[in-house]
């Protein structure tokens, strides 16, 4: 059973509410060095990058553009399903647009591969990936993304937008969980 306290159920924090923002930031002047002089339009994937998308957004020395896309490859569990759905397509055209699609995590790389591969066929300017984190040891697909915050281990890890059957999304911290979460 979880407990009542949601900061209470992590058994280890990875990357404290600080760690994540001064990373962020770095992230964002690296990407408004890299995309001056062009649009840059932020195609955020519902609903893990929520938090990611608004802080790098709002780290963002200069203008952008906010869409959304929510596709789906987990269950509800710990473990990849295996099949993509897209659930909820983009309002934007992105033709001749310079894409930057944020992410939370990546980890067989499976959703992101399907999705560059999709908008690759929508005569996009540019398209690159930034996510927050990223499993090595996982990655199946051939996904390279341009944006790394940090490479992490193969476990499982909930917080700042990641959840654990649709809980601890709204931690500040990344972390794992204890064991008691799941019996
Ligand atoms: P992938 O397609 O790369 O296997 O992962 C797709 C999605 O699975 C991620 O965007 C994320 O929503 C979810 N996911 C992958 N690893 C983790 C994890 O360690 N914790 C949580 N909470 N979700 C994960
Ligand atoms: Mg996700
Ligand atoms: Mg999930």
């Amino acid at each position: 059973m979880d407990s009542a306290h949601v900061q209470d159920d992590l058994v280890e924090v990875l990357f404290t509410e600080k760690q994540i923002q001064d990373r962020l930031q770095e992230m964002a002047d690296q990407i408004a060095a890299d995309y001056e002089g062009r649009d840059l339009l932020l195609v955020g994937i519902l609903r893990g990058a929520v938090m990611v998308m608004a802080d790098l957004a709002r780290a963002l020395p200069r203008h952008c553009e906010m869409d959304w896309i929510a596709i789906s490859s987990y269950g509800s569990g710990t473990k990849s399903s295996g099949v993509v759905r897209l659930l909820k397509d983009l309002d934007t055209d992105i033709t001749n647009r310079h894409v930057l699609v944020v992410d939370e995590i990546i980890d067989t790389g499976l959703t992101l591969s399907w999705l560059v591969n999709s908008l690759g066929g929508r005569n996009a300017a540019s398209v690159e990936i930034a996510t927050l984190l990223r499993k090595p040891e996982a990655l199946t697909m051939p996904v390279e993304p341009r944006y790394v915050g940090w490479d992490i281990p193969n476990e499982f890890v909930v917080g700042y937008g990641l959840d654990y059957r649709e809980r601890y999304r709204n931690l500040r911290d990344i972390g794992t969980l204890a064991p008691h979460v799941y019996s």
